[in-house]
């Protein structure tokens, strides 16, 4: 039930987000379809990275229908570019479940919802609340450091056990009157007053309640625990000429970029050069033999919990048939066709050097 003590700020909250919300594509639609696809795309992404992405996946892919009936690649090469590529194979099998067990419609129970592939409580929040109307709170990041600062919550936001304290506060602040507007406007005021560094408190609509800002430790919340350095690891990786052609693998579907292309290649063994570390690789993964010819490039890579070191080498094939251990398939191709394929954000930092005449 809603606390009523709260019911002042839940009215200032919802009559500033209607006044100043931004128009956002997803935003002037009803369909749950094209609102569920836009709430998978802004996990983990930024709005103006994700409105273009949102555009081209749904002129290709209008409804259920469609997206069900598209090769996985298809839907990776529109993803292609927007990361975390888990989200789309998820998205995909989950349009195929929905048109074989819910009749082609997005299921408006929580339960059934939730029982879809890469739907966690954050999507099914997101999506039944803004398309049907139900009471879920949303729990993001922006909302847990809107949450933090107006209650002076110390629960640090980075340590998963955390997440309880703000989905209490979440759920008891929620209007459930209007769980559309007022989730949507949690998130509206994190993302662009209640910001990080600096907050607008100037232009909150709920600053009169704000206990960050009454005790002036709005710098001082939301509470982080100090994590430990992101580790870095050596990579390398052949661009194997033959004939004109490159080779290309693709990786397992399931684990990290699971499905989609890359340039073959692996992590360095402690006091391996680069240089061995390629022709190891490339003889473990696919069965070549190759000669190195130059270092192309060096290229670095950040993922959410390591970062990647890449040395790229052309090569030349010398002698053997492609047997692979690892990744899933292969293909020889021409320069031109690599826009063909999808492939991910570490090989697309060299692929432009792999396309000049
Ligand atoms: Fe955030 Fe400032 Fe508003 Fe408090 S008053 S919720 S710190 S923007």
């Amino acid at each position: 039930m809603a606390s009523k003590p709260l019911e002042p700020i839940r009215k200032a909250l919802n009559n500033w987000y209607l006044a100043a919300l931004r128009p956002l594509p997803w935003r002037s639609t009803g369909d749950p379809y094209a609102i569920w696809v836009s709430e998978v795309m802004l996990q983990q992404t930024q709005v103006i990275t994700v409105i273009p992405y949102y555009h081209r996946f749904l002129e290709r892919f209008p409804d259920l229908e469609s997206l069900a009936s598209a090769d996985q690649e298809a839907v990776l090469k529109l993803w292609e570019g927007l990361g975390y590529y888990a989200r789309a194979r998820n998205l995909h099998k989950a349009s195929a479940i929905v048109l074989s067990e819910f009749g082609g419609k997005v299921p408006e129970t929580y339960k059934a919802f939730r029982s879809l592939p890469g739907v966690g409580e954050y999507i099914a929040a997101a999506v039944l609340s803004i398309a049907f109307g139900k009471p879920y709170a949303v729990v993001d990041g922006n909302v847990k450091r809107v949450l933090a600062r107006l209650f002076l919550l110390a629960a640090p936001v980075n340590v998963a056990a955390s997440h309880k304290v703000f989905k209490e506060k979440a759920d008891l602040l929620l209007d459930a009157d209007a769980p559309q507007v007022f989730n949507q406007a949690m998130m509206e005021l994190g993302a662009t007053v209640c910001t990080p560094k600096n907050p607008l408190c100037g232009e909150c609509p709920v600053r009169t309640f704000c206990a960050a800002l009454k005790a002036g430790e709005t710098d001082g919340y939301p509470k982080r625990k100090e994590t430990k350095k992101v580790p870095e690891h050596q990579l390398a990786v052949a661009v194997i000429g033959k004939d004109g052609k490159l080779l290309i693998t693709r990786r397992q579907e399931n684990g990290l970029l699971g499905g989609l292309w890359e340039f073959p290649g692996g992590r360095l063994k402690t006091r391996e050069t680069a240089e061995d570390a390629c022709i190891r690789e490339i003889r473990n993964a696919v069965n070549l033999e190759i000669e190195v010819l130059s270092h192309l490039t060096r290229v670095r890579h950040a993922y959410t919990h390591f970062r990647i070191v890449v040395d790229v080498f052309r090569c030349e094939y010398l002698a053997g048939e492609v047997e692979l251990d690892g990744p899933s398939d292969h293909r020889w191709i021409l320069p031109a066709q690599i826009g063909d394929f999808p492939f991910h954000g570490a090989n697309h930092k060299f692929i432009p050097m792999l396309q000049e005449p």
